[in-house]
């Protein structure tokens, strides 16, 4: 079974899937986009990601392409279509197709384009063992709040930490503060057992899964401070661990090379790992 791709209105093989070079957001990264994971067909917090997507568009003031309905009807129509019963769904839409100029241009509807595959999440073995983080500066411009597609530092944070045998990089502000992950959101639990990430603010990106594990924290008497919190903080901290759509809660055992709290995956992070596993599978998120 071949993969489909929808392109502005189509279902198209995967493979001869594209959008015209003039794409605003192929040339600018005038767009924003979203990632949805579904688990044996269902969609996990839909209405958060789109929700966020809604909002994101409002912020860059890019129409709407569709209703939510009818947003909904092409997403269910493309996992039926690849026939995958989990994977991830990428949703992008950007201000559409027109001559290279900075402005926006007038009566130009948005390209809307989505992508179905696979989800490869972290391995058990890896949530178990946990992964490392570097720290790098944070290079990003200031409404790190909208998921757009330029994603140019985050990139260059990514590849960095890989290059370095890191899992992620987690971004620091000029003042020292952590703000978040190249692409997940950073979390800290304290020796006092007071779980930290820091406020939804312009400077990160509010994680959906990030949402939901606050409010699992609060179901598991957990005590919360969505504040900011230092790298040096992070390093004498007992847990630390990464919020995603595709990874969950993923234990961060190091940090610049020093291991945190005993250097294992540590309790408060598998705790809410297993509560969010269980949310999803009781479909209640
Ligand atoms: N921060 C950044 C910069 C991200 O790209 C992502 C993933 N899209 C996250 C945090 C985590 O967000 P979510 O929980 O919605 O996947």
């Amino acid at each position: 079974m071949s993969r489909i791709a929808y392109v502005n209105g189509s279902y198209v093989p995967f493979q001869d899937a594209g959008v015209h070079i003039e794409d605003r957001g192929y040339q600018f990264a005038d767009g924003v986009y979203e990632v949805i994971y579904f688990e044996n067909g269902r969609l996990i917090d839909a209405e958060g990601h789109l929700n966020r997507l809604d909002r994101s568009l409002g912020l860059v003031r890019i129409a709407q392409p569709m209703s939510r309905a009818a947003l909904l009807v092409v997403i269910r129509r493309m996992i039926c279509l690849n026939r995958l019963p989990s994977g991830i769904l990428y949703i992008q839409v950007t201000r559409g197709v027109s001559r290279r100029d900075h402005p926006f241009p007038k009566d130009v509807p948005p390209s809307l384009v989505m992508t179905v595959r696979r989800a490869a999440p972290p391995s058990e073995d890896m949530a178990q063992k946990g992964v490392s983080v570097i720290t790098i500066p944070d290079q990003r411009w200031a409404r790190c709040d909208i998921k757009t597609i330029g994603l140019l530092p985050n990139l260059l944070g990514k590849q960095t930490a890989k290059e370095q045998g890191a899992y992620e990089a987690w971004m620091v502000d000029r003042d020292g503060f952590v703000t978040e992950g190249t692409s997940t959101n950073a979390w800290i639990v304290t020796k006092e057992g007071r779980l930290v990430t820091r406020n939804a603010e312009p400077a990160i990106l509010n994680g959906i899964t990030r949402r939901t594990l606050l409010r699992l924290a609060e179901t598991l008497g957990l005590t919360l401070e969505e504040r900011s919190f230092t790298v040096a903080e992070a390093k004498v901290a007992a847990e630390a661990f990464l919020s995603s759509t595709t990874g969950y809660a993923l234990p961060v055992v190091s940090i610049d090379g020093q291991p945190v709290g005993d250097g294992k995956a540590g309790q408060v992070t598998w705790k809410l790992r297993q509560a969010y596993r269980r949310a999803m599978q009781e479909g209640e998120i």
